[in-house]
């Protein structure tokens, strides 16, 4: 399967040769910020499977503390993708062109969503960080 990305503008651009899985989206106020948004709408990607097309002289980093970051346009903003010691390990679903042919499958720390959010009542919610999604974090973090 072959998916295409870009940011706002159109100057980044990427290609993943794979799926994508686990989708998640993450209510927390870190996330609402990272984000610019109600949440985060984000799934993972081997980083083997992902490359970028055109555009990279545009991308920027902010890596935090425990060494995971996002990767913006430094043009208009958007925001394409997470990194793990400077490899891509996850995609914003929003800056996606195709159907990814997946559904976000919980909605994580609801709990700290923000007040104006109305999340529908027939997903997922987990308070905090959803059990398997606590596996899939370690495992990323043994590679
Ligand atoms: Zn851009
Ligand atoms: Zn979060």
């Amino acid at each position: 399967m072959k998916l295409t990305g870009e940011c706002f503008c159109g100057e980044i651009k990427y290609e993943i040769n794979g799926r994508l899985r686990d989708a998640k989206s993450c209510h927390c106020s870190r996330c609402r910020k990272a984000f610019s948004s109600q949440a985060s709408a984000y799934a993972l990607v081997k980083p083997s499977d992902f490359k970028w097309v055109c555009g990279t002289e545009l991308l920027t980093s902010y890596v935090g503390k425990q060494g995971f970051g996002l990767q913006f346009c430094k043009q208009c903003g958007s925001t394409l993708c997470g990194i793990y010691q400077k490899k891509v390990h996850g995609v914003t679903l929003g800056c996606i062109n195709e159907d990814p042919e997946l559904e976000i499958g919980h909605h994580i720390f609801v709990g700290s969503k923000a007040s104006w959010e109305v999340i529908p009542e027939n997903v997922p919610q987990y308070e905090e960080h959803a059990p398997d999604s606590v596996t899939a974090y370690r495992n990323l973090k043994k590679r």
